[in-house]
């Protein structure tokens, strides 16, 4: 019996676990453990009957190895897919490392008190994994995640060399609010009011957030405003892609969006630094994330669609080409198929394909491996399957 344990139950892991439960030929056996296991039951309840994936669910508390090692010693999966948040990667990673089981997640450790997102936490259980015959596949989700995989797919099939990758994560979804973000807000908040950086000519340039902003006309929503931003694939593409000159990331926002967004900036809302409010210690971003909308509740709210991909520039056989991969995704479909938004359905579908790469052992590669390290032919096959296709323009220019 093939087993998943998911840790989280939030927007992306509702998502991935309907996917999981949509490929129960694959997936026979899941557990959903979260912080408020009333989450999971009512996920399990609304899948009963449809499905012949058999579900359990559980309480765990991510930040507590012991409560997480006592879990996965108990439902023995094969692979454990991380949809918590970023805090809990390392606590799980070890719990894995102790059971000696897979492990898969969607983004990169982040310390709670330090809105600073780096690959190297992980990166230094390599060794440890690879000892133990065990595979840690980080960000299986769109961005991190599918772009990495377009890399793959686009040194293996189109290019000799790569030397220039801009990422492009376009959400021309409307919800109605005039701020609400599309996934988990203080995280989003983190990142998105952070410096920007890109990699050029072997190093990193750091820009002010919101410093670059530029348009691009995209397929099948047209022309929008778009902003550099970093990343994390920025980091282990730069250093996977060989001959890479430049990487860099952008992402739309309307203008509504970042008016609110400067404006809570400047009030001091955004901030992770803990003040006393009546006697109690608050930290004011976690405030500002209990009044804003929960991304779950966007659904049936959102129109529009995402467009999200990577353009690629470089060389074969000694003559320059520039492709586009990406996917459009429309949030009403999204919502009609698993009630929810394109952005968390754009993350869940590729975190259920990375788990299932770990499962069948399509993908065994005993250490810690960013998504670009594996062959990526099987996951781009499975993202047509499962919800995701993708198409490639072949004369788009890069961002200018
Ligand atoms: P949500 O806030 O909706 O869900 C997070 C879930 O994790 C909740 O169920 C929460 O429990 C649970 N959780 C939090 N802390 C703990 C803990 N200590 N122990 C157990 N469970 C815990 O977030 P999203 O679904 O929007 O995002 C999930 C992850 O996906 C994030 O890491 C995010 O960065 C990543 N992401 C990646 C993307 C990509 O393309 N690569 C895109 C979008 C998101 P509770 O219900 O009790 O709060």
């Amino acid at each position: 019996m093939r087993k998943t344990l998911v840790i989280g139950c939030g927007g992306v892991a509702s998502v991935a676990i309907q996917k999981c439960c949509q490929n129960s030929d694959v997936f026979e056996d899941i557990c959903i453990a979260s912080r408020t296991k009333s989450k999971c039951d009512a996920l399990k309840e609304k899948l009963a009957g449809t499905t012949a994936t058999k579900i359990s669910t559980a309480h765990v508390d991510a930040n507590d190895i012991d409560q997480l090692i006592a879990l996965i010693n108990k439902y023995q999966p094969q692979v454990v897919l991380n949809l918590a948040l970023p805090y809990q990667d390392l606590t799980i990673m070890d719990a894995c490392l102790a059971t000696h089981t897979h492990y898969v997640d969607t983004a990169n450790y982040e310390p709670e008190d330090t809105a600073k997102f780096e690959y190297k936490w992980q990166w230094a259980y390599n060794d440890k994994y690879k000892n133990a015959g065990i595979t840690a596949l980080l960000g299986s989700g769109f961005d991190p995640g599918v772009t990495g995989v377009y890399a793959a797919y686009a040194l293996k099939h189109f290019f000799d060399e790569i030397n220039y990758i801009d990422i492009l994560d376009c959400n021309a979804g409307d919800n109605g609010y005039a701020f609400a973000t599309n996934f988990n807000p203080e995280i989003n908040i983190r990142e998105v009011s952070a410096n920007g950086c890109y990699w050029e000519n072997g190093r990193w340039v750091e820009t002010k957030p919101m410093e670059i902003k530029k348009t691009y006309d995209f397929p099948e929503i047209g022309e929008k405003d778009i902003y550099l931003l970093h990343h994390e694939e920025l980091e282990s593409l730069a250093q996977n892609i060989p001959r890479i000159k430049r990487i860099r990331f952008f992402m739309t926002f309307s203008q509504s969006y970042l008016t609110h967004l400067k404006c809570l900036e400047n009030v001091g809302m955004t901030s992770i630094e803990p003040i006393i409010y009546e006697g109690k210690e608050i930290v004011p971003l976690q405030f500002l994330q209990a009044v804003l909308p929960d991304p779950a509740s966007l659904g049936p709210l959102t129109k529009g669609k995402t467009n999200i991909g990577c353009i690629f520039g470089g060389k074969k056989d000694g003559k320059d080409k520039n492709i586009y991969i990406y996917n459009t995704c429309d949030h009403q479909q999204c919502y009609r198929e698993v009630d929810s938004q394109a952005v968390a359905y754009t993350c869940g579908v590729p975190a259920m394909i990375g788990a299932m790469m770990l499962l069948t052992g399509t993908w065994f590669k005993p250490g810690v491996h960013n998504i670009e390290n594996f062959d990526p032919d099987p996951f781009m096959d499975a993202l047509n399957k499962w919800g995701l296709p993708w198409q490639i323009d072949y004369s788009p220019k890069l961002v200018d």
